[in-house]
């Protein structure tokens, strides 16, 4: 049986990352799906487990190749989804979870229709402008175009299947965790 996929997205800052390590805690079975970026490496990332830092030139041939399910470019970095890491995983059965931008969740739902979408909703543009000064990752320049994007990507939330307002950080771990449960268990609405 082909493996479940499970799609998880917010604006930059919302608490994606962090909730996604504990659902990984929980879930060990779930295959994190690995990204490519043309982005620096973050002091505490690891190359080929938070994801495959290209060159420029590496990510544009790769999209010449068409080996991407979807790409996207933002903030000045490229960031793609690799045909080949999903296919492999899903068609030996594994379930495989995503964490990507807004975008990238919609067209990955268009290539696979029985993806299912979960979208963590930051209480307010102001708080992920905390969140994200606190977090002291970005360059104000990157920290400004994080924000100018939030308007966007909080537009899509409408078009995901599940949306778990990350306000408290514990209740929403706890809300993603339940919902993945049902997924993997094809007990959800959405598939
Ligand atoms: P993303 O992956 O969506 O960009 P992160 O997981 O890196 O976001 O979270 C951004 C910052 O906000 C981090 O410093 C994180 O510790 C913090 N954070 C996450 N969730 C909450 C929450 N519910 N309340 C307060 N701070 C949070
Ligand atoms: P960061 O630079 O903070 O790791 O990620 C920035 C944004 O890129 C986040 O919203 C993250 O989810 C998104 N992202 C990571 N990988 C991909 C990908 O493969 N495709 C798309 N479309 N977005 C991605």
């Amino acid at each position: 049986m082909k493996g479940k996929l499970i799609v998880f997205s917010a604006p930059s800052g919302s608490g994606k990352t962090t909730v996604m390590k504990k659902i990984l805690k929980q879930f060990p079975d779930l295959v994190f799906s690995i990204s490519a970026t043309t982005r620096k490496k973050r002091p505490a990332e690891t190359e080929a487990k938070d994801y495959f830092f290209l060159s420029e030139d590496e990510f544009t041939e790769k999209i010449k190749n068409d080996l991407f399910v979807e790409w996207e470019k933002f903030y000045g970095y490229y960031y793609g989804t690799l045909k080949s890491f999903v296919d492999d995983n899903i068609s030996s059965g594994k379930n495989v979870i995503f964490e990507v931008d807004v975008k990238g969740a919609i067209s990955i739902k268009q290539n696979y229709p029985e993806a299912n979408l979960i979208y963590l909703l930051p209480p307010s543009i102001e708080e992920l402008r905390n969140r994200l000064i606190a977090r002291k990752t970005e360059t104000d320049e990157d920290l400004r175009k994080r924000i100018e994007r939030a308007e966007l990507e909080l537009s899509y939330k409408d078009r995901f299947d599940f949306v778990v307002l990350n306000d408290k950080l514990e209740k929403a771990i706890n809300e993603v965790c339940e919902i993945v449960e049902k997924i993997i268990k094809g007990d959800n609405h959405a598939a």
